[in-house]
C-alpha cells in the first residue's frame, strides 16, 4: 500500500510519524470537531466539491466549541489540497479534525493545545451498492440530540456517539441504516445523514428546528431541485409520512444520493429507487465530476483551470 501523508499542524508528516498519545482530551472525551468532503477526478483534475462551504462548517463548529483556531479558512483550505496532492489522490474524502492535543488527565479545556490534522483517503460508495440499489432503514429507537443537550449544528465528535448508538441498533435489527427522530418526535436524519422525501413531485426535508446538521449535500439538493423547477419545502416532518412517501432518500457528502427502499420493513413507493431521486442523484454526480457545467462554482480545482 502507498505510503500515506497526513497535514498535521502546518507540516505533512508520513501517517505512522502522526501517532498521539492515548490519553489524549479528544479521544477520551469526545472533544473534537471535523469536517467530511469529498474530491472528485473531473476532465480538469481533481476538484473539491464545495470546499468554502465545509471549511467554514469546520470554523463555526469550533467556534461553537470555544476552539480558537490560528489558521485562516484559506490557509485550510489550501491545506486540503496540498494533503490531496501528496497522497496523488483522485477521488478522495478529506476528513479534517481539530482536537485537544494534550494528554493531561482532567475534563478542563483551558490552555489546552489545540491541533488540526487533515487526512485524505481513497473512499468509494458509503453503503456498498446503496447508492444504485437503495437501502433498508429503521427509525431509531434513540432520538437525536438536541442543541439544549449537544449542539446538531456543529459536526463534533460527541454527536456521534449518538449516531453510532442508532446505526449499530439499525444493524442489529436486520436494517442497513437509522433514521432518528428529534426529541419533540419529528424526523431528524440519519447518523451522518440528512433525509428527503418526494410528495406529489414536491420534495420535502427536516427543517433546521427539527434538530439536524445542516448538510451541505443537503443544501445542493435544495438547490439542484429548484433549479429544475421543483418545489422543496423545509419543514416539521411526522414518522408516518416517511412510511407513506412515493420516494425517501439520503444525503451526505459520504452517502451522497442513497434511495431508501424500505423503513421499518414498510416498502416506500414500489420499494425500488424512484424516478427523483434517480434524476437528482445523477444531476449531483454530473456536477461533482464537472460533467455538468450548473453550478460549476461548487468546485475547486487542485490546479488552476
Ligand atoms: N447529518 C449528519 C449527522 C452528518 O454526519 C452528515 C455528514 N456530514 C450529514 C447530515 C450530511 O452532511 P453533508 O451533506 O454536509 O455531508
Amino acid at each position: 500500500m502507498a505510503k500515506r501523508y497526513v497535514w498535521l499542524d502546518g507540516k505533512i508528516i508520513s501517517e505512522e510519524a502522526s501517532r498521539i498519545p492515548i490519553m489524549t482530551h479528544s479521544l477520551q472525551y469526545a472533544s473534537g470537531v471535523f469536517e467530511g468532503i469529498r474530491a472528485y477526478g473531473t476532465d480538469k483534475g481533481t476538484a473539491v466539491f464545495r470546499l468554502k462551504d465545509h471549511v467554514k462548517r469546520l470554523f463555526n463548529s469550533a467556534k461553537i466549541y470555544g476552539m480558537d483556531l490560528s489558521y485562516t479558512e484559506e490557509e485550510i483550505s489550501l491545506a486540503i489540497k496540498k494533503i490531496i496532492n501528496a497522497n496523488k489522490l483522485e477521488h478522495c474524502y478529506i476528513r479534517p479534525f481539530v482536537f485537544y492535543n494534550d494528554h493531561n488527565i482532567g475534563l478542563s479545556t483551558e490552555g489546552k493545545k489545540i491541533s488540526i490534522f487533515i487526512t485524505a483517503l481513497p473512499f468509494g460508495a458509503y453503503f456498498a451498492s446503496g447508492k444504485e440499489k437503495g437501502i433498508s432503514c429503521k427509525v431509531s429507537s434513540w432520538h437525536r440530540v438536541n442543541s439544549m443537550i449537544l449542539p446538531p449544528e456543529a459536526k463534533a465528535s460527541g454527536n456521534y456517539a449518538n449516531s453510532i448508538l442508532a446505526s449499530a441498533e439499525a444493524k442489529r435489527c436486520g436494517a442497513n441504516e437509522a433514521i432518528l427522530l428529534s426529541t419533540n418526535g419529528h424526523v431528524a436524519e440519519g447518523p451522518g445523514e440528512n433525509i428527503f422525501l418526494v410528495d406529489g413531485g414536491k420534495l420535502v426535508t427536516p427543517s433546521k428546528d427539527s434538530d439536524i446538521l445542516l448538510g451541505i449535500t443537503r443544501d445542493s439538493i435544495i438547490k439542484i431541485a429548484e433549479s429544475i423547477g421543483m418545489q422543496v419545502i423545509e419543514r416539521n416532518i411526522h414518522r408516518e409520512e416517511l412510511y407513506v412517501a412515493d420516494e425517501v432518500f439520503f444525503t451526505g457528502t459520504a452517502a451522497e444520493v442513497t434511495p431508501i427502499n424500505t423503513i421499518d420493513s414498510i416498502k416506500i413507493g414500489n420499494g425500488k429507487p424512484g424516478a427523483v431521486t434517480k434524476v437528482l442523484a445523477g444531476k449531483y454526480s454530473d456536477i461533482a465530476i464537472g460533467k455538468d457545467q450548473e453550478f460549476s462554482g461548487w468546485l475547486d480545482y487542485l490546479q488552476d483551470k
